[in-house]
């Protein structure tokens, strides 16, 4: 069976976290504007220091330092943790529960003086109070977004895991302090010491991890939406679009394409201005979101021309729809922005036959029958015809 010997794990998690600690510190001088890195370059760097402190108490007799700096460090360790997490998680480092064990420390630490010769008192406060903030740090990272990302995750079980680890020390070292028996000899502690270490490790390793994912996740949204709408840009909705159709296809399930225009949308510009105009881009987009399902997906692919895939609709749902969402545009569209822009939209729609080959294919189709609708005077619906009944 493998042993980790003590000494050897210590000095490895000092050198794991002066590493991360200098890491963040980097980070930080990068991004002065993102402090959750200057908090976690704090907490590892603190929580090094304190390991140190503590694992001096095999060659000094100074529970000044082996016990009230050492258990001081090693609280303040995932505090810092909880800063940089409230600083990551709603861009702010203050919470009421978070000053409230910042003034724990006002307790805490004149009572780990007081305390610093008893083998078991010190211990257990240490214990109890980092279950608190490991529990604390657990439910903050519920509100990261994207919830699903894998250091998301990692962060949570580690938390959880190490709060209930710290927690089952408690009830350790109290069942050892009622029966008067040494601690020394407890190989339930020794473990938990151990995983304790391995965890503090393993969560300062996930911390880069956690910045790197969320960047990734705000470039992606930056790159695939539409600055003025929110909605999906050209390339975003051609490549979501691309995806469905292709599950479609492979599911033989129906799927539609509609393309739609605003009519005379320069007149609107011209005549109120494009700050005016503007308005009318996002009230559409607002309407698009609240009349279409989560699953529809929706794009912006021109100046005043929206695009919307509307996986497993058929093509009577989706004239439906088409008409639907033609009369709330005429109907909601009247005065926007304060001003009398009698808005309307033409659509142009069609429906996934076996002769449409790919996603492109159809939209130009979409494009011709939104085209044919412009034909129609406007403020009009046309699908595409079927082929059974083109000819
Ligand atoms: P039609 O009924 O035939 O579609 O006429 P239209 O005036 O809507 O179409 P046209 O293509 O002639 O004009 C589109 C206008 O959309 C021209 C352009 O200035 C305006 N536009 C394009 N992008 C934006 C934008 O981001 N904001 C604003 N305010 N206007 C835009
Ligand atoms: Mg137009
Ligand atoms: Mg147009």
């Amino acid at each position: 069976m493998i042993k980790l010997d003590l000494t050897t794990l210590l000095v490895l998690t000092v050198g794991i976290n002066v590493l991360i600690g200098v890491f963040m510190g980097a980070l930080y001088r990068l991004r002065r504007e993102q402090l959750c890195f200057c908090f976690w370059s704090l907490s590892c760097l603190v929580f090094a220091a304190g390991c140190l402190a503590a694992g001096a108490v095999a060659f000094l007799p100074w529970p000044w330092l082996t016990v009230v700096i050492a258990y001081t460090l090693l609280v303040l360790g995932p505090l810092f943790v909880l800063c940089g997490m409230l600083q990551f998680v709603e861009g702010r480092a203050a919470s009421r529960s978070l000053r409230s064990l910042f003034f724990g420390l006002l307790v805490f630490v004149p009572l780990l003086a007081i305390y610093r010769d008893s083998p078991q008192i010190p211990r257990l406060m240490t214990a109890a109070y980092t279950a608190v903030i490991f529990i604390g740090a657990f439910r903050l990272t519920r509100r990261i977004q994207p919830a699903s990302a894998l250091p998301v995750r990692a962060l949570q079980l580690f938390f959880l895991t190490h709060g209930a680890l710290m927690a089952v020390e408690v009830v350790t070292v109290f069942h050892a302090w009622w029966h008067r028996m040494p601690l020394a000899s407890s190989p339930v502690l020794e473990a938990i010491l151990v995983s304790h270490i391995l965890l503090a490790n393993c969560t300062a390793l996930t911390f880069p991890l956690l910045a790197f994912f969320r960047s990734e996740h705000q470039l992606r949204i930056l790159a695939e939406s539409d600055a003025l709408t929110g909605l999906c840009n050209r390339r975003a909705f051609y490549s979501r679009g691309t995806h469905a159709f292709r599950d479609a296809v492979q599911a033989g399930a129906p799927f539609t394409v509609l393309m739609i225009d605003l009519d005379h949308f320069k007149q609107i510009n011209d005549r109120w201005g494009h700050g005016v105009g503007d308005d009318v881009l996002r009230f559409m987009a607002r309407l698009l979101r609240e009349e279409l399902r989560e699953d529809d997906i929706v794009g912006r692919i021109g100046g005043e021309e929206f695009a919307v895939a509307l996986p497993g609709t058929t093509e009577e749902q989706a004239r439906c729809i088409s008409e639907r969402l033609r009369e709330r545009v005429f109907q909601r569209g009247q005065v926007i922005a304060d001003e009398p822009v009698n808005l309307s939209a033409s659509i142009g729609g069609v429906h996934r036959e076996e002769r449409h080959t790919s996603f492109n294919d159809m939209l130009m189709q979409a494009d011709s029958a939104l085209y044919s609708a412009k034909g129609q005077g406007r403020n009009t619906v046309f699908f595409a015809m079927p082929r059974a009944l083109e000819a």
